[in-house]
């Protein structure tokens, strides 16, 4: 048994969605095949676990939220009810025994913040030509020349590790060199509803038809007229002249898919040299809430060691659901234990924070473990020492005499310019438009 279309497209995540989308404006046959029984990967509202909440397990922000978003035009015309971002900056923020900073505190804390970052910038610009060397390897000296012990060290510890969050790892694996070229999400818009439902409603939008519960095992490019690709399914082979590859960067490390002939150098370099990082998301629900809910929606939180439990955000009644972000090495740390484990970590940790109070043991909870997520291995890629934009740059190259294209997260190669992005749901959305495009202008022009 064989099929044969003109085009595969494998993963129905953002970008293969989006690549499917742009074919449909052909008369290309393809097919999008996807190993999990449902499409979004990296987007996923869990609907079920939480008493009236829908809680995305992946993306929940649209990033560089306005009109020259990709997604801008099918949010305005997605029905979701349009709450209040939950981004609120510094606002509250505790120490890890539950007291408030003051803003004096804060602002100490910000400046000092700030002259890190400045000293990365100087790093940057006088080491143009030379080797990279990890954020933290960089700031090192400055960190310790200028941040007391103390409350002041907690809460720069704290701000930093919002950067650590939004880059899914610690600042020993991040190049500092190219660090802060996607950092402005100053415009992010939260999809209250549920990203995954978003992405959802722009499957229905379009049609779209998904071949669900297909794992791609084998890419075969040896016949120049056809590519051959096996599915884990059954024995049948899919045959067709072009494909877009959109699984994850963890993924392509992990080597899930076998290549024949194997992926040239630069390709199997750019993988390995490109960072996975991995931020984890631990939702809990409680029955009343104990903290505050008309001061805030975002509540940060230190600790003694930085990341560890750094924010949460929080939902008012009736929902009454925290959400905490780990991120790195301690996200990694936590995969490792069971849930009840987990459990047990947050409720100390709660429960120093909010030493007053009586807090009774969640009634739902789900945490997840991107990092052991066989189809995705990681959250969300970054610039790790040594990588680069050319490394992005080759990620998203065609290999196979432009027969095979590579799209996702990861290989969105709109660097240097305004919309720049990595790692974001709309840069993997563009890059699936990117590819489709590509074979459009290859197939259909002839
Ligand atoms: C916890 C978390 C929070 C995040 N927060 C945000 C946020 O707020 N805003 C934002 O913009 N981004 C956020 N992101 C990142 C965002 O979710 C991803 O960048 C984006 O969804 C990636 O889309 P993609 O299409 O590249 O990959 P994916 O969504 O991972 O799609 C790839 C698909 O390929 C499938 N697949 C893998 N292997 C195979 C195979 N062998 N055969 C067939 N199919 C296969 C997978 O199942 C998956 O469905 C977050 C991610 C995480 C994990």
């Amino acid at each position: 048994m064989s099929t044969e279309v003109d085009v595969v497209i494998i993963g129905a995540g953002a970008a293969g969605l989006a690549a499917a989308i742009e074919l449909q404006s052909t008369n290309l046959k393809f097919l999008v095949l996807e190993a999990r029984n449902r499409i979004g990967g990296r987007v996923c509202t869990d609907e079920d676990t939480f008493t009236h909440a829908k809680v995305d397990l992946g993306a929940s922000w649209i990033h560089y939220y306005g009109p020259e978003n990709v997604l801008y035009d099918y949010y305005v015309s997605f029905n979701c009810d349009k709450k209040q971002s939950r981004h609120s900056g510094y606002r509250i923020c505790f120490d890890y025994d539950g007291e408030c900073f003051s803003s004096k505190t804060k602002c100490h804390a910000q400046n000092i913040c700030e002259k890190l970052y400045q000293h990365i910038e100087l790093f940057k610009c006088k080491n143009k030509n030379k080797e990279d060397q990890s954020i933290e390897q960089v700031i090192q000296t400055e960190y310790e020349r200028l941040v007391p012990d103390g409350p002041i060290k907690r809460l720069v510890n704290l701000m930093l590790s919002g950067d650590e969050q939004y880059e899914g790892s610690n600042f020993e694996n991040l190049s500092a060199k190219y660090y802060g070229l996607e950092n402005d999400s100053s415009c992010d818009k939260w999809v209250s509803c549920g990203y995954g439902n978003l992405l959802k409603f722009i499957i229905k939008k379009h049609n779209l038809s998904i071949q669900l519960n297909t794992f791609v095992t084998h890419i075969n490019t040896i016949d120049s007229d056809r590519i051959a690709i096996k599915t884990s399914n059954d024995s049948s082979i899919v045959y067709c002249r072009r494909v877009i590859i959109t699984i994850p960067l963890g993924c392509l490390k992990r080597e899930t898919i076998l290549f024949e002939p194997p992926l040239p150098d630069w390709k199997r370099n750019a993988i390995d040299q490109m960072g996975m990082g991995l931020m984890n998301k631990l939702i809990v629900q409680f029955s009343t809430s104990f903290w505050d809910c008309d001061m805030c929606s975002f509540l940060h939180a230190c600790n003694k060691q930085r990341g560890r439990f750094r924010f949460t955000i929080c939902s008012h009644a009736p929902e009454n659901i925290l959400i905490l972000f780990v991120t790195g090495n301690f996200a990694r740390e936590l995969e490792s234990l069971t849930d009840s484990e987990i459990l047990e970590e947050i409720m100390k940790f709660l429960r120093q924070i909010f030493p007053t109070e009586s807090i009774s043991e969640p009634i739902k909870y789900n945490f997840t473990r991107w990092g052991q997520d066989t189809l995705a291995y990681g959250s969300y890629s970054n610039i790790a020492v040594h990588a680069c934009p050319d490394t992005i740059k080759r990620l998203a190259k065609e290999t196979s005499d432009g027969r095979v294209h590579w799209a996702g997260e990861h290989a969105n190669v709109n660097c240097g310019t305004e919309d720049w992005a990595l790692g974001c749901v709309h840069s993997a959305f563009q890059s699936g438009q990117r590819a489709a495009k590509a074979i459009r202008s290859q197939l259909c022009s002839s």
